[in-house]
């Protein structure tokens, strides 16, 4: 027998322009910050995406971090967010002192259910952090206004959303802010990157000096101040202009990236249509006036055993299917800010059930199609 390859869940897209624009970088002896590849990334998402303002981070994680610093969160405050999502989301608001308020999901899209907004929140609640799961949007009319009302900000954590849209409108473009990655894992990729998006246009002075230690560069650079200096809290979340030379080549190749990604995702759901239904397995839901931004591909199965059955036979074939998000209200930390079984029921349920497939830029049809097959010839339903 011949010896078949892995197929992984993942593998970081590469289109082969990167290596000449890093070499580029390189010659433009600008490898620190805000150097010229970073001005092309930042002119390009906002052009494309029509937002005020993009900043390119070292990670979505410390847009997040941004965000939180912007709002000028205090301790006591609180943040109304999902507890399916990654750790980041709640953290960045945690590192602040503020109080994570742990939100159920939609059984639908996954995304919070912004039918339990109201009931959560209070006289402190700062901001609401919609999670735009596998890049299908949140029910973002619902929680603008519902976040208007109140007077309370939004945060789109968008790292799977790039390019996505509700009705019509790209996602990172609600909320104040969004936050945007470019980690391996995430459709666009630099390796460690991220992106914050900014929509107010008041706090985008602000956000340069968050994100420069605290000081008034990129004024200084732009002519606009004779010295520039300490003005203000801050850290450095600005990634090397080789970072976004890297970065600079996938986003050019948008289209073809996302069209590859939309074909994978579209053959996965054609061709498991009867299967799912013999074997009661929920397939994603993309409502009609969400485009998705088809960052993955996954199964809602009928019990955590079968789940465990079928990552086992899987992974015997070589082929790696892997979970998600464990709830956040049930970790460690959640626990330590009241968590408890029963919180949020639907996250409880669905996190136990659900399965990633394989899906990456590089995916060979045949790949796929042993994938697919190798999950009808699954016989552990029990
Ligand atoms: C990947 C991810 C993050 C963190 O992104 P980094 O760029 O690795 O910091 C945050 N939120 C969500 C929903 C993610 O999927």
């Amino acid at each position: 027998m011949t010896e078949r390859k892995k197929i992984p869940f993942n593998v970081a897209c590469f289109q082969g322009k990167e290596v000449t624009y890093f070499h580029e970088a390189i010659e433009n002896a600008h490898i620190s910050g805000d150097g010229p590849f970073t001005r092309k990334c930042h002119n390009l998402l906002e052009k494309e995406l029509g937002v005020p303002k993009a900043l390119l981070t070292t990670s979505c994680t410390h847009a997040l971090e941004m965000s939180a610093l912007l709002l000028e969160l205090v301790e006591g405050d609180e943040v109304i967010l999902p507890s399916f999502t990654f750790v980041s989301t709640v953290n960045a608001f945690v590192l602040r002192g503020a109080k994570p308020v742990f939100i159920d999901i939609r059984p639908d899209t996954l995304n919070l259910d912004e039918s339990q907004l109201d009931s959560l929140i209070t006289e402190r609640t700062r901001a609401i952090v919609p999670v735009h799961y596998a890049g299908v949007g949140c029910e973002m009319d619902s929680i603008l206004n519902i976040a208007q009302k109140h007077n309370i900000a939004v945060i789109e954590d968008n790292a799977h959303g790039l390019f996505g849209k509700y009705k019509g409108k790209f996602l990172g473009t609600f909320g104040q802010f969004a936050t945007q990655s470019f980690h391996e894992t995430k459709n666009f990729t630099c390796g460690e990157g991220g992106a914050l998006l900014i929509n107010d246009p008041s706090y985008i002075e602000a956000a340069e000096i968050i994100r420069e230690k605290g000081t008034n560069r990129s004024q200084f650079f732009r002519g606009q101040v004779d010295k520039y200096t300490w003005v203000s809290q801050g850290s450095s979340y600005l990634p090397s202009d080789l970072l976004a030379s890297f970065l600079y080549a996938q986003l050019e190749f948008r289209e073809r990236i996302q069209e590859t990604r939309k074909r994978i995702w579209e053959a996965y759901y054609s061709s498991l249509q009867s299967w799912a239904r013999d074997h009661g397995v929920q397939l994603p839901t993309v409502p009609d006036h969400c485009e998705q931004a088809y960052h993955m591909f996954y199964l809602i199965l009928p019990s955590l055993e079968v789940r465990r059955r079928l990552i086992a036979y899987l992974d015997r074939l070589s082929i790696n299917a892997v979970f998600h998000y464990v709830p956040l209200h049930l970790s460690e930390m959640g626990r330590s800010f009241g968590g408890h079984i029963g919180q949020c029921p639907i996250t409880e349920d669905l996190s136990d059930r659900l399965l990633r497939l394989p899906m990456y830029y590089e995916l060979k049809p045949a790949e796929q199609q042993f994938v697919v097959e190798a999950l009808e010839k699954f016989d552990g339903w029990g």
